[in-house]
């Protein structure tokens, strides 16, 4: 049996490992702060967010060039 396309967030947030007060942080702001992950010293730790993004729905991405805006990674793979 197929799951309602309303769980789809659910799986999603589980995936990226969303606590509750993070999955809150969401539906206020659209937007919440994942996980940090290291880079090269120069360039500081990576910050990840979560987001919802049209069409793909919650997302996973850090800030990307110069401006540091956050774009859907299902979006850039297909483009
Ligand atoms: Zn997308």
């Amino acid at each position: 049996m197929a799951h309602p396309k309303e769980n789809l967030g659910d799986e999603v947030s589980q995936r990226l490992k969303l606590s509750l007060a993070q999955r809150l942080q969401l539906k206020v702001t659209g937007t919440v702060p994942t996980e940090r992950r290291n880079r090269p010293v120069w360039r500081g730790e990576l910050q990840f967010y979560a987001f919802k993004y049209p069409v793909h729905g919650l997302v996973g991405n850090h800030p990307q060039g110069y401006r540091e805006v956050l774009v859907c990674p299902e979006c850039k793979a297909a483009s």
